[in-house]
């Protein structure tokens, strides 16, 4: 007769190949606790807590003032054509079908071509300078934006950006004029879709933070934080917390579900910019913001907070046309390719050295950061809201 084994459950649970679970620890609540802010706020990038700052945008503060002029015309009109390439994956959104509750979204497109709109890059052009620039701010949450930087209402008294984009004001002037259009012209981006790669990936119904929350936009004055940037970092949808498990047998999910068509990294988009009647210092404006510097990236499209959009714009040809005579076709005999570091040297004493500004996109807009996204890049529900660190905290 064969002696009774003893087991446990340990011996059990091998026997059947199933490694048991130890129970988890419970979070200790302490740490939270209002005397350990004192700790946080004295946040090194050393010390980095990934679990309690890893928010995926941050704010390049306001700066002292709106500087407001009369608009004057300048001299230089031309053309600038510009190659992006999108260093994370990209997208930006076209038309959306629905099927049963999940709604999918292709990229943005023609017959021939992907496309990233020229709204989409005035927008990020026109928010670097104006950012630079200390222009007006217009936004959802108007109520927040303190008054001197409050939208221009005078066609005498334009910031930098409203001068150069264009601008409306409620009340006309003397010569009934209300309005302004801008001086700077953009064309669609354009990407052929021959040989080029598209992924359909599912995202998180939850990974959109709530980003209208005003106590992310407020420090603990209550004063408006800044204009909001987010950090580069490579694309988290790599990271499998992230991505939904779409294409899985079985795969039931209870909340609809955005399935977006994204553009692989490493593509080349071209575009144009075409000007009329910039003053040096505008043009100068117009090709740093394209630039940027060495190693910073510009982003563009959605998915911003999860790492898509890092793109590189970089200038291929640069011509200005004859004053008297410019014309928009590129077939005019009067245009001329000229240097631009020209112009680049004209803003560099008066906006590019000692602006706060500047120094605090050169850190934000860096494609090399200390930050560690790999938990994730969404807004925690930590107690810490207002102590997020300033920009150059990170430096
Ligand atoms: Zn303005």
């Amino acid at each position: 007769m064969a002696q009774k084994k003893s087991f446990s459950l340990d011996d059990l649970a091998k026997a059947h190949g199933i490694e048991r679970k130890v129970e988890e620890k419970k979070e200790d609540y302490s740490k939270y606790e209002p005397k350990k802010y004192k700790e946080r706020n004295n946040f090194t990038p050393k010390s980095f807590n990934s679990t309690l700052f890893t928010y995926p945008f941050n704010f390049v503060s306001l700066g002292d003032k709106v500087e407001k002029e009369e608009r004057k015309l300048g001299k230089n009109s031309g053309k600038i054509e510009c190659s992006l390439i999108n260093y994370t994956p990209i997208f930006t959104g076209g038309e959306k079908s629905k099927s049963g509750k999940h709604t999918t979204e292709q990229f943005l497109e023609d017959r021939e071509n992907y496309i990233i709109s020229a709204s989409t890059l005035k927008g990020e052009i026109r928010n670097i300078i104006e950012t630079i620039t200390h222009s007006c701010i217009r936004c959802k949450n108007e109520e927040i934006v303190p008054e001197e930087f409050k939208p221009c209402d005078n066609l005498k008294r334009l910031c930098f950006a409203c001068r150069l984009f264009g601008t409306t004001v409620e009340k006309a002037d003397e010569n009934g004029n209300s309005a302004y259009s801008g001086r700077v012209y953009f064309s669609d981006a354009k990407l052929p879709k021959a040989k080029v790669g598209t992924s359909l990936t599912p995202l998180k119904p939850t990974m959109t933070p709530n980003e209208k929350l005003k106590k992310y936009y407020l420090d603990k004055s209550g004063r408006m934080r800044g204009r909001k940037f987010y950090w580069h970092h490579e694309n988290l949808l790599s990271n499998k917390n992230n991505k939904l498990p779409y294409k899985r047998e079985g795969f039931k999910p209870k909340d609809s579900v955005t399935i977006v068509q994204l553009i692989k990294s490493l593509k080349t988009f071209s575009f144009k910019v075409e000007f009329k009647k910039l003053t040096d210092i505008e043009l100068g404006m117009l090709i740093y913001a394209l630039e940027l510097e060495k190693d910073l990236l510009h982003k563009i499209g959605r998915g911003k907070a999860l790492g898509l959009g890092s793109c590189k714009i970089s200038i291929d040809s640069f011509e200005l046309f004859e004053e008297s005579r410019y014309n928009f076709s590129s077939f005019t005999p009067n245009r001329k390719v000229e240097d631009k570091n020209i112009y680049l040297e004209k803003i560099k004493n008066r906006y590019l050295e000692n602006n706060s500004q500047v120094k605090q996109l050169r850190v934000i807009l860096n494609e090399k950061n200390k930050l560690d996204f790999s938990k994730g890049a969404y807004l925690r529900r930590d107690s810490n809201k207002g102590n997020m660190p300033e920009i150059l905290s990170y430096k």
